[in-house]
């Protein structure tokens, strides 16, 4: 039988760095699903689809073209023919992702993308609802938490590697936001973010990511 590891936790708890340290150490595949939803939300701002409009974003949805690649086993997001797997990491995207998200047939669409790739393979999935919708069979699940001081530093310091300290939002801004997509995403109707009741808690606040890492190799 393949392993499938469902890890879920708010933004900034280290779900990616963590998942990629453990696919890597483990051998299997890594697929980041918050990554679909800001490829939605990507396509939605070029459109200029208001995103309080529910109606407008789902009359939109036929036209995306969402694809997932693997190229030298790191996951890239296509929309059509263009490769958005930075353009999706911009600041404006997370916000536009978490309001995507909440609209119950950006998930229908999106579902079953993820249970097919993951599918007879060994993977770590994370996102929001993986060990409680995608994938509630998975082999092992993680709830990954950090306080969200912690998480909006660690953000930050993501943020400022990637494009320069002068080009980052000050950390009160950054905590904000995160504080709004954690209060949205636990309080969307469809699939909030939430730990499954089989899934092992882990608080990063105090932790380095090789312990992490290693804890649930
Ligand atoms: O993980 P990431 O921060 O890239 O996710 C962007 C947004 O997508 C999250 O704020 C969340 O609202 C949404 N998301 C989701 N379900 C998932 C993964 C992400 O609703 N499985």
């Amino acid at each position: 039988m393949p392993i499938s590891i469902a890890l879920d936790g708010p933004s900034g708890a280290g779900k990616s760095t963590i998942a990629k340290a453990v696919a890597e150490r483990i051998g299997a595949m890594y697929l980041d699903t918050g990554a679909m939803y800001r490829t939605v939300g990507l396509h939605m701002v070029r459109r200029g689809v208001s995103l309080a409009d529910t109606a407008a974003v789902v009359a939109e949805l036929p036209s995306v073209r969402v694809r997932v690649a693997y190229e030298d086993g790191r996951q890239q997001m296509y929309l059509g023919e263009e490769n958005v797997s930075e353009a999706i990491r911009a600041h404006e995207i997370s916000a536009a992702a978490s309001a995507v998200s909440a609209i119950p047939a950006v998930r229908r669409a999106l579902v079953p993308v993820q249970r097919e790739i993951a599918g007879g393979v060994d993977i770590i999935v994370d996102g929001r609802d993986i060990g409680t919708v995608v994938l509630p069979d998975a082999s092992v699940k993680i709830f990954l938490t950090a306080d969200p001081a912690v998480r909006a530093q660690r953000r930050r310091d993501q943020l400022i590697e990637k494009n320069g300290a002068e080009n980052v939002l000050p950390l009160e801004k950054i905590l904000e936001d995160i504080i709004q997509r954690d209060y949205n995403d636990t309080h969307r109707e469809d699939s909030p973010l939430k730990k499954a009741e089989d899934a092992v808690e882990i608080d990063t606040t105090a932790m380095d990511i090789e312990t992490c890492t290693a804890k649930i190799v």
